[in-house]
């Protein structure tokens, strides 16, 4: 069950919120969607869900035409919008009936009980959702994604908002669900990616910037720098740390804590021990520091 896109272009009036995006999705990945806010996230997810049309572009689910086939789409994609509407007057399980009821399901009961115990929604399930907390609200959402057991889900945003308990209670889920379907979710928080994604693709103005794996985003996009933090057993001068070969950087934390940086690449570890031994001065901690997704994430979308 895949999904591709190709040249996807979004206009609205005059703007240009998506700009030629292309990219595909492999049956079985799990994929995260990032980019700031703007950037265009919900519109993609909204085309691929044949909530909305392109402007131009197709898009393809498990080869269905988006515009061509839109109720073989809709049979495929499990959508979480963003912002999660529900009805706060309905009862769980009777939203679940109506969520449920567009898809034409067999045994509908039965898979109502199903979803409410994969989604943890046993002791929720005959309250009003205007009742329930974010975190269990948002369960409910999951639940109406799953109801008719699609190979793909569109998660927009699943986890803002909740608190640091419910982010893990929801990306369990999940998780859970990747094991057999098709994810696509967006998300800033980029621990989220790390956690549960196969692959990202990180979009910026309406245009994608990269799409690959975590840790190929980091290496390709990171500078060429090393930096090393290191704790000595006392006090050391700036000017002294910069006659280390291959230190080219020094900051100061304080007069023991010093971050060393190489603009080359070069692993300078060791110059760093022989020049302590040479000192006589101990070396209580020495860490290299790996650039995060998050700073690679500003770099591509600043
Ligand atoms: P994201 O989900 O990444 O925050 P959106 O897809 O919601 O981004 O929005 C992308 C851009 O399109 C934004 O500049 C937003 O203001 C604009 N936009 C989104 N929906 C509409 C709409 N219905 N009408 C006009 N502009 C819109
Ligand atoms: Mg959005």
């Amino acid at each position: 069950m895949s999904v591709i896109v190709e040249n996807a272009v979004k206009l609205y009036g005059e703007q240009r919120a998506l700009n030629n995006v292309s990219f595909e999705i492999k049956s079985g990945e799990i994929v995260g969607f990032i980019g700031p806010n703007g950037a265009g996230k919900s519109t993609m997810m909204k085309i691929i869900c044949g909530f909305i049309p392109p402007s131009s572009g197709a898009v393809k689910v498990n080869g269905f035409d988006v515009l061509e086939n839109p109720l073989e789409v809709r049979k495929n994609i499990g959508y979480l919008p963003e912002h999660n509407p529900l009805y706060p007057e309905m009862y769980v399980k009777e939203y679940l009936e109506f969520a449920g009821g567009i898809y034409k399901i067999k045994n509908i009961q039965e898979r109502i009980k199903d979803i409410i115990a994969q989604t943890g929604l046993e002791r929720e399930q005959h309250k009003k959702i205007g009742a329930l907390s974010k975190g269990y609200r948002q369960r409910v959402g999951l639940a109406q994604a799953l109801i008719h057991d699609p190979a793909v889900l569109i998660l927009d945003e699943p986890t803002t908002g909740l608190d640091p308990n419910q982010i893990v209670e929801i990306r369990n889920l999940i998780s859970e669900a990747g094991k057999s379907k098709t994810i696509m979710l967006s998300t800033h928080i980029m621990q989220e990616v790390e956690a549960i994604c196969d692959r990202i693709i990180i979009i910026n103005k309406g245009e994608i910037v990269a799409n690959d794996r975590t840790s190929e985003i980091i290496q390709n996009t990171a500078n060429n720098e090393v930096t090393v933090l290191i704790e000595f057993s006392n006090d050391v001068d700036e000017a002294v740390l910069l006659q280390i070969p291959g230190v080219s950087k020094v900051r100061k934390i304080n007069d023991k804590n010093w971050l060393l940086s190489n603009d080359q690449g070069q692993d300078f570890r060791e110059n760093i021990f022989q020049y302590a031994v040479s000192k006589g001065l101990s070396v209580l901690s020495m860490q290299k520091k790996e650039q995060s997704l998050e700073e690679v994430f500003h770099e591509l979308t600043k």
